[in-house]
């Protein structure tokens, strides 16, 4: 069965997966969505023995369609090797009771590698397809992991050139020297003078501007995205989950059939839309937690209906991945609980661009059923970080603690028993200086570099590669911008 991919914002108008991949938004501003989920077409119960890679083809294959099995395979294979410390590419460890799956194996230690390793080949491979011939520019925003996982995915990629813009007080320090250390001769990094809702913003606008895209064809280029609002980034998001699911069986922790819930630290959606993909796949799932920090927007939206980024401050927090205000890809869900009702989804993200609010119909919000919600003010989520370590050894980190508090809290207000699986999405060592100090606040005025030794003898893992690389490294990007000046800025670097 081939799957098309049709606009949030115009139903009518259907694309390719290649098509979706190569242009990451749609022209009306809206986000491709597959015309109908895909189910697996295996068992859950013959997943059991599979590769990481071999789950990848069993999923993918179902979403993107017109690529050939070669096409896909050889993707597949590019993107899930070495560059991951384990073979298991997204082990699954239980501790405690929950089932921490560790998507932060790959080269940026962050979850966004799962994706960006393999978007990359995907878009290579559309691009031939469609018979592009203009350099295509990955245009992204950042909160600090998408950025550095997207150049070191599309670095030196022929026929790709990437700038990413991330907010200049906004990430962690170790996030910061691994983007301006980056090496590639297509890769461009710029500091913005504003806030990650800011440089999502900026970063749609181009998208959206036909004149500036007239402007780049002349020139020879053309814009995508490598931002999760690319389709290219949610499929192989959806993997991972299905592979919990099969690990979880064939480790004998449940039965076949036996619903499980999942736990997901959200920032802009994606991961945990990815989850609910795979919930409609066939993964028995029962509830999809969605956990948020102080930016709690989404949590308040769960409980009220109502979507409010305009009555409230931006908080940063020690899990700035998720310091989010304008959650991109809850716009897919929208549509999808409006009964893919295009014109009542693009009449709610209209008035939360010009007024930052809407409310959807109860008969939508009856639809959220599948999902639930809670939120870990900064205690809690050191506390979560102290205790989980002291109880176990085990050190998470700050965005994962997040989901574990939430998971938590969840179990014990609902009295749901079902098993967790929490979305493990960075490794402590990016996040040392918040991660560390909450396991002892000693370390609270010591040097980020230093403590990652520290955090090397309490945790009993070795230094990643991601970080022994950017101790010695050079600093190549020093460009920075103010948030209104984003375009000139992309100009001025393709020399338009
Ligand atoms: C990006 C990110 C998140 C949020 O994921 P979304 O898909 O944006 O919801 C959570 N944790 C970490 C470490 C991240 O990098």
């Amino acid at each position: 069965m081939s799957i098309l991919y049709k606009s949030t914002r115009n139903s009518d108008i259907t694309v390719t997966a290649s098509q979706a991949i190569l242009k990451g938004l749609a022209d009306d501003g809206g986000l491709f969505v597959p015309v109908e989920i895909p189910k697996l077409s295996v068992a859950v119960d013959e997943l059991k023995g599979m590769s990481y890679q071999e789950t990848a083809y069993t999923v993918m294959k179902e979403f993107l369609t017109d690529f050939t099995e070669d096409e896909l395979k050889e993707c597949i294979r590019r993107a899930y090797d070495s560059k991951f410390d384990t073979e298991e590419i997204a082990p699954l460890v239980k501790v405690d009771g929950t089932y921490y799956l560790e998507l932060f194996h790959g080269a940026t230690i962050a979850f966004k590698d799962m994706a960006l390793s393999i978007l990359p080949h995907l878009l290579t491979v559309s691009a031939r397809k469609n018979q592009v011939k203009n350099e295509i520019v990955i245009l992204t925003a950042t909160s600090g992991d998408t950025g550095k996982a997207a150049m070191a995915g599309f670095a030196d990629v022929e026929g790709t050139r990437i700038i990413v813009f991330y907010p200049k007080n906004g990430v962690s320090r170790v996030q910061e020297m691994q983007m301006v250390t980056q090496k590639g001769r297509n890769v461009d990094v710029v500091a913005i003078h504003g806030n990650f809702d800011n440089a999502q913003s900026g970063v749609k606008a181009m998208f959206e501007n036909k004149k500036l895209a007239e402007e780049l064809d002349a020139h020879g280029y053309q814009f995508s995205s490598a931002n999760s609002i690319n389709i290219g980034r949610l499929v192989p998001q959806v993997v991972y989950y299905v592979y919990a699911y099969a690990k979880l069986l064939q480790n004998d922790e449940i039965q076949a059939g036996e619903e499980i819930n999942v736990v997901v630290p959200t920032g802009n959606f994606g991961n945990i839309l990815a989850a609910y993909y795979a919930k409609q796949m066939g993964v028995p799932i029962r509830k999809l937690v969605c956990a948020s920090n102080e930016n709690k927007v989404l949590f308040d939206f769960f409980q009220t209906g109502t979507y409010d980024k305009k009555n409230r401050e931006f908080v940063l927090t020690t899990s700035p991945s998720m310091d989010i205000l304008i959650s991109s890809n809850l716009e897919r869900l929208i549509y999808q609980i409006a009964d893919c009702d295009d014109k009542k989804n693009a009449e709610l993200m209209n008035a939360l661009k010009e007024e930052g609010i809407y409310q959807i119909t109860e008969d939508m919000k009856v639809k959220l059923a599948d999902f639930a919600a809670g939120y870990a003010t900064e205690k809690q989520t050191a506390e979560m970080i102290h205790e989980v370590y002291g109880r176990t050894g085990y050190v998470i980190d700050t965005h994962t603690a997040v989901a574990a508090h939430v998971c938590k809290e969840y179990g014990k207000k609902t009295g749901d028993t079902a098993k967790c699986v929490v979305a493990s999405t960075a490794s402590p060592y990016k996040f040392v200086k918040s991660v560390m100090t909450a396991i002892d606040e000693k370390y609270e005025s010591q040097d980020e570099f230093e403590l990652l030794e520290e955090l090397k003898k309490v945790s009993g893992t070795e230094l990643p590669n991601a970080i022994r690389e950017i101790l010695d490294a050079n600093i190549l990007h020093t460009l920075e911008c103010d948030a209104d000046k984003m375009e000139e800025t992309v100009k001025s670097i393709l020399g338009l």
